[in-house]
């Protein structure tokens, strides 16, 4: 999964960059790595996998990840191609989500690009430069598409669309703010579109206030007003804590974290956004090799899932034996008690795989 942080300068997006690539530094076990400095790859917390490997005494574990994009240098007149505008939006269209970082925290020593802090202000500057990329892309294509479909009815429904999109656009609103039916979501889909790309909005706020998740800020109460507008997720961090927190073993991240009252990171509150956000979940797998996770949409059936793995099981899928991690772990990790009892399925190529399903995959090579 690809997410791409966006933001002003100076509200703290190198700071929480900072804290992911030195997250993913501290990870071990990639199955793969990158040295792109504007990438960071974090891996994705879950316990399951630990108590996996307990049972199946597996030599590693191997968490799913989450690669991030540091896409800094989005500014006002992105859009007109000034400076290296393009090229930044050009990268936003290759991620999934965006993560968009606002600046919520008062600091005097730290300069606000427009003179004050103003977060609906900052949200919407950066919103404007990717609708103006997409009223410029869409005007392209309807122009294309309007004389195609005198000779093509077909594509008179993408016309349509396309002036309908273009609508909101130029009311200055997201395209991710568009009602629409299945059939138009498909069509908007296949333009990826710069501001129907799902948002996570991380309102970065000052040490003391990320403990109350922001409550009593005024400016992340505006944040998170503008956000219900887009179906979008907020969620409230201190970048600079989180860069203190990057820097700490695991059982001193977990004291420091208690100390200044909060259960998780920022970083995996924001993990658990997107997983949220893309509707995902994780598939697990296990062995004296490895105990692994994978990450998935929901809905998927067996096959694509176990095409994750290796596209030999998705062409050869016979079936899957799969187990719910509670299940599992309801019978102390003990696979044949827990299929005495029934609870280990043979499932088909019609299963909709479910969060936290230990699988085996069966299939012909
Ligand atoms: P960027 O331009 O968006 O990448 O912003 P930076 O991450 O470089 O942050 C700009 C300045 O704000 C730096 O001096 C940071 O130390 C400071 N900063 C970032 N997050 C916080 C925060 O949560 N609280 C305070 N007080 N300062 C912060």
């Amino acid at each position: 999964m690809k997410l791409g942080i966006v933001g002003l300068p100076n509200v703290g997006k190198s700071t929480l960059f900072n804290a992911i690539t030195q997250a993913g530094a501290e990870s071990a076990n990639y199955p793969f790595c990158t040295i792109d400095p504007n990438v960071g790859v974090v891996s994705v917390p879950d316990e399951r996998l630990t108590k996996l490997a307990e049972i199946y005494t597996s030599k590693k574990i191997v968490p799913t990840a989450i690669e991030f994009y540091d896409i800094a240098g989005l500014v006002k007149g992105a859009s007109k191609g000034e400076g290296l505008g393009n090229k930044f939006l050009s990268h936003i269209r290759e991620v999934e989500a965006i993560v968009h970082v606002v600046r919520c925290f008062e600091d005097t020593n730290v300069v606000h690009v427009d003179g004050n802090i103003n977060p609906l202000r900052d949200i919407e500057t950066i919103n404007l430069e990717l609708i103006f990329s997409d009223i410029e892309m869409l005007e392209r294509r309807l122009q294309k598409s309007a004389k195609a479909a005198k000779t093509d009815k077909s594509i008179s429904f993408e016309v349509e669309v396309i002036k309908k999109v273009l609508e909101v656009l130029e009311s200055g609103k997201s395209a991710r703010t568009l009602d629409m039916s299945d059939e138009e979501k498909a069509v908007v889909r296949s333009f990826n579109l710069l501001s129907s790309k799902p948002i996570i909005y991380v309102a970065n706020v000052s040490e003391g206030e990320v403990a109350s998740d922001g409550e009593g800020n005024e400016y992340v109460a505006t944040v998170r007003e503008f956000a219900s507008t887009e179906d979008a997720e907020v969620v409230v961090i201190s970048a600079q804590i989180e860069e203190e927190i990057s820097q700490l073993e695991d059982d001193e991240k977990l004291e420091f974290l208690r100390d200044i009252g909060l259960e998780k990171s920022g970083l995996d509150k924001l993990i658990q956004a997107s997983y949220k956000l893309l509707g995902l979940m994780s598939f697990l797998t296990a062995g004296p090799m490895e105990s692994r996770a994978w990450t998935i949409k929901n809905g998927t059936k067996a096959p694509v899932a176990g095409g994750k793995i290796h596209s030999d099981i998705e062409r050869g899928f016979i079936r899957a034996e799969v187990i719910a991690f509670e299940d599992l772990m309801a019978h102390g990790g003990n696979m044949t008690s827990a299929k005495e009892k029934g609870l280990v399925r043979l499932e088909g190529k019609e299963y909709i795989m479910k969060d936290g399903d230990v699988v085996l995959f069966r299939f012909n090579v």
